[in-house]
């Protein structure tokens, strides 16, 4: 079955028939609700630290994802279908079109599954391990224009590749790079280690804040650019930058905010677990021009850990973790470390609570909370924090 998208006349709001099957979108109300359910949220976890802001919400709500994945599967009468698997099991739900995902996506994944058919490329069944293809992942940028497909397959085999290549290119001029990347097993939707690039350049670039990014196939990136423009104003504002601050940019990814911050002056340095992710950050502080700033690839809390026993220190924390959130050792080694500022950027907001809860027992006093709705129809909340040291560590909170 297929989904269908509805847009109510009057309001402009759309709907999506697979809703509840797909659990892409947990919100069904209208925008403006979501907001305040969003709203209601953080003033209830977040207000014991310090006056929490109005979220900062989308203009036009729709299609912002950036990063489109894809799984493929056959259905009853075998005919290919490409969705997302169903939250209770390994079914796979068919989604043919998405209000969340960059418009630009859809109509390639529909060609892939012509292709798939003329060119007789099974689709991976991760149950009994046979096929081919496992899922693909679409990157686009609105700044830039670029499109990168990739094609993940269950191993090196992916028959007809010439033509394959060929036969997208031709449909879709739009794409600008496509790689083959090689998965052997692991969780759905992951990527392997192994990348082939096909066609292009192996990656796209975007531009944020004035600056250029490249993105490759594994690097973490903000899925909605139009609201991570302003999350990172926000976070680069409350950071205080000027000429020659010391910057710790935790949990960098690309080096985004990083080189942002380096951008107006600061010394920088990033600090990355993801290897393609900090390989994409040192390129990106060269295509920037950028000579202030440098990464390391480590885990955030040993990299603390280190800083601290070194005896070193920094003026700015900026630290934008996984939902996880931090480690009790990288905030303890932060507490070392004694930054003026920290500037707690978080996609979690029971985390970002634990957290900042932690930082008041190192001495922080929040100062600044700005969440802004990156995600919306889901109930995901993105949240910029300033926390500002005043004075010696309190054990007694
Ligand atoms: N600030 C970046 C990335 C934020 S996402 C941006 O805005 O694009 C969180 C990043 O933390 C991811 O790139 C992930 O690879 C990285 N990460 C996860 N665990 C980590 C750890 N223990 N140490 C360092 N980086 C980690």
């Amino acid at each position: 079955m297929s989904n269908k998208i509805m847009t109510d006349k009057q309001t402009g709001e759309k709907h999506c028939r697979c809703f509840k099957r797909c659990g892409g979108c947990q919100l069904g109300e209208p925008y403006k609700d979501q907001l305040e359910r969003k709203q209601q949220k953080a003033d209830r976890m977040l207000s014991k630290f310090a006056p929490v802001n109005r979220i900062l919400p989308m203009e036009n709500p729709y299609n912002y994802r950036c990063k489109v994945q894809n799984i493929y599967g056959l259905d009853r009468s075998k005919r290919i279908i490409s969705g997302v698997y169903q939250s209770s099991g390994q079914k796979i739900v068919a989604v043919d079109d998405c209000f969340l995902e960059d418009e630009r996506a859809a109509p390639i994944v529909r060609s892939v599954k012509k292709l798939m058919k003329d060119m007789r490329i099974p689709p991976y069944d991760i149950r009994s391990g046979r096929g081919i293809l496992r899922h693909t992942l679409i990157r686009t940028s609105r700044s830039t224009g670029q499109v990168m497909l990739v094609l993940v397959t269950a191993g090196a085999m992916l028959p007809a590749k010439n033509n394959l290549v060929k036969a997208l290119r031709a449909a879709h001029p739009e794409i600008t790079t496509i790689v083959q990347n090689i998965c052997h097993d692991g969780m759905p939707l992951t990527l392997g280690e192994r990348d082939i690039v096909l066609f292009g350049k192996g990656y796209i670039e975007d531009e944020l804040c004035g600056c250029r990014f490249r993105i490759s196939p594994a690097s973490f990136y903000q899925v909605n650019p139009l609201q991570t423009e302003k999350l990172y104003s926000c976070a680069v504002e409350a950071a205080g930058i000027s000429e020659g601050v010391r910057v710790i940019d935790a949990y960098c990814g690309t080096g985004t905010i990083g080189i942002i911050c380096a951008k107006n002056g600061a010394e920088v340095t990033g600090v990355e677990l993801n290897k393609s992710a900090c390989r994409d950050a040192h390129k990106n502080a060269e295509l920037n021009g950028l000579k202030n700033i440098k990464f390391c690839n480590d885990d955030a809390g040993k990299f603390m850990q280190a800083m601290a026993s070194k005896g070193e220190g920094c003026d700015v924390l900026i630290m934008d973790p996984p939902r996880a959130g931090a480690s009790r050792e990288f905030i303890g080694c932060a507490g070392r470390l004694a930054p003026q500022k920290i500037v707690y950027v978080s996609c979690k907001i029971e985390t970002l609570e634990r957290d900042l809860k932690a930082f008041r027992r190192e001495g922080y006093k929040v100062t600044y909370i700005q969440p802004v709705d990156m995600f919306p129809h889901t109930m995901g909340i993105e949240t910029v924090c300033l926390l500002e040291r005043k004075g010696e560590k309190n054990e007694a909170h």
